[in-house]
């Protein structure tokens, strides 16, 4: 019988590790990631500042939102391009690899010369004309499982942009259930799921998988435990004032104390044979 996700599925394969920015940083495979940063880049200050900061207390990668999906079209819509030439300075001044989302075919240019590490969003996971074009790209891609998407659709959608070339890594970022609570219910089960099905790496979000930054380091330790190859985290200096997403962002200083507990969880693992 065929193989059902002849790229994306594990067919006996290895655990992938995946190369960002001209092999700066490494994730899978044993490679632990943590990309860290705001929701959306709002000035050279305050993307500049953070980016200093999460990479003091342990972050490989700079994440941050040029190019923001809105639920309301009133809502700040990121700096566009400008955006990208403020993560660009950010990578120049620290050496950070830089991870951000593309929303339109439009930028593939813009993003295939300046980006580290694409994401395609939660709300893009099906858009299958922009899968297949950022698969061409040869730049790897941080695919976010949609939130109301099955991991079979997850797979098949990773499918789309490996038949391009890219190299994929998959992203648990919370799914829509009755729970009003929290803003997604975070599925820790997807990641030995995943790593069951899949030898791609897997990230877990718990910012937007809680929505609430005093639920982030909670969920960060469980997704660190249940075996994710990284974590993809939202951090702002001033988080009430931040243009997007600042109810689940947390500060550096609690990110610092959040890394000592990963890397304490990690270690502890490590020695006994790992997960
Ligand atoms: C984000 O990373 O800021 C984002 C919008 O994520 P998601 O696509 O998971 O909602
Ligand atoms: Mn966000």
């Amino acid at each position: 019988m065929a193989e059902k996700y002849p790229l994306s599925g594990r067919n006996g394969r290895e655990n992938a590790i995946v190369e960002i920015g001209q092999g700066s940083c490494k994730i899978g495979g044993g490679h632990f990631a943590v990309i860290a940063g705001p929701c959306s880049v709002e000035s050279e200050e305050q993307v500049l500042s953070i980016a200093k900061e999460v990479k003091r207390c342990g972050a490989s990668m700079l994440r941050g939102g040029a190019f923001k999906p809105r639920s309301s079209p009133y809502s700040f819509q990121g700096l566009g391009l400008d955006g990208l030439e403020l993560l660009k300075m950010a990578k120049e001044k620290t050496g950070l690899p830089i991870v951000t989302e593309i929303m339109s075919t439009e930028y593939l240019k813009d993003f295939a010369e300046d980006v580290d590490l694409i994401q395609i969003g939660a709300r893009n996971m099906q858009n299958f004309s922009l899968l297949k074009e950022v698969g061409k790209l040869n730049k790897p891609v941080l695919l976010k499982r949609g939130p109301s998407s099955t991991i079979d659709e997850l797979l098949n959608a990773a499918e789309y942009v490996l038949r391009g070339g890219a190299e994929v890594i998959l992203c648990e970022r919370g799914v829509r259930t009755f729970e009003t609570a929290t803003r997604n219910t975070l599925d820790i089960s997807a990641v030995p799921v995943l790593k069951e099905k899949s030898h791609l790496p897997v990230v877990v979000d718990p910012s937007h998988g809680t929505g609430y930054w005093n639920y982030v380091e909670a969920m960060a330790l469980a997704a660190t435990a249940a075996g994710a190859d990284g974590l993809i985290i939202e951090v702002h200096s001033n988080p009430a004032e931040a243009w997007c997403d600042g109810q689940q962002s947390i500060t550096p200083a609690l990110f610092c104390k959040l890394m000592q507990k990963i890397n304490a969880v990690r270690a502890t693992l490590n020695n006994l044979g790992g997960i």
